[in-house]
């Protein structure tokens, strides 16, 4: 089972937080300030850290600097309010893995959650150029598909998106998240977003066996996508 530690000073966000991640089956432990956190970080050795940024006596830049150093492997997904210092997030590339901001989803938290868990196991695995759901193999060193051991034709576009949602199986991607990252728009210049739907549309006639029931490239209403790897 996997440990986490919720580092937060508002009882109530904390409180609930323990709530919906020991419903999802982990175990929790919780820190109120940046002291307790590093206290507990040590002894306990959680996988995960949920770290709040404002915090009594440590922040949460401080505690990420000391985890960084102590206990390299420990996950660190860091939560901030939108309305706290912007120049502070660029601080989260100094340790956090991840950053969400408040107020966040419930699902979007458990799927980065469980999607940074997830990366933490299969850390290093020679395998990452392989992916296979379904009846579909794909190598994306070689580009190279097979679906029941048939070619199947896929655009350099098509493997990227397939690519990008390989490496966040079950959590949520957002059309905006995919036009930066596929199609390296910036914030100011985005296009408008059927660009995604209509790409996504393409890909799930090559993938999919039934288009009203997406097996695998499911959508998030109002939100964007998520890939599962199938029923089977
Ligand atoms: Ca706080």
């Amino acid at each position: 089972m996997h440990k986490i530690l919720i580092v937060e000073d508002e009882d109530a966000i904390r409180l609930g937080l323990v709530d919906i991640l020991e419903m999802e089956g982990y175990q929790i432990n919780e820190a109120v300030d940046g002291e307790e956190a590093i206290q507990i970080a040590q002894t306990w050795n959680p996988d995960l850290v949920l770290l709040d940024l404002m915090l009594p006596k440590l922040n949460g830049l401080e505690v990420c600097r000391h985890l960084r150093k102590k206990q390299p492997d420990i996950f660190i997904l860091m939560l901030t309010a939108k309305t706290e210092d912007i120049d502070k997030l660029s601080g989260f590339k100094m340790g956090a893995d991840d950053y969400m901001t408040k107020p966040f989803s419930t699902m979007v938290l458990l799927a980065r959650i469980k999607s940074m868990l997830r990366r933490s196991s299969q850390a290093k695995s020679p395998s990452d150029d392989l992916f296979t759901f379904g009846d579909i193999s794909i190598d994306f060193k070689k580009y190279e598909a097979k679906k029941a051991d048939c070619d199947l034709e896929l655009s350099a576009k098509e493997f990227q998106i397939l690519k990008y949602f390989s490496d966040r199986i079950g959590e949520v991607v957002q059309r905006t998240d995919l036009l930066q990252s596929i199609w390296g728009y910036t914030v100011d210049n985005m296009p408008t977003t059927r660009t995604v739907d209509n790409q996504i549309a393409k890909l799930r006639q090559k993938i999919e066996e039934d288009l009203s029931h997406p097996a695998f490239i499911k959508s998030v209403r109002g939100v964007g996508y998520k890939f599962e790897l199938g029923d089977n």
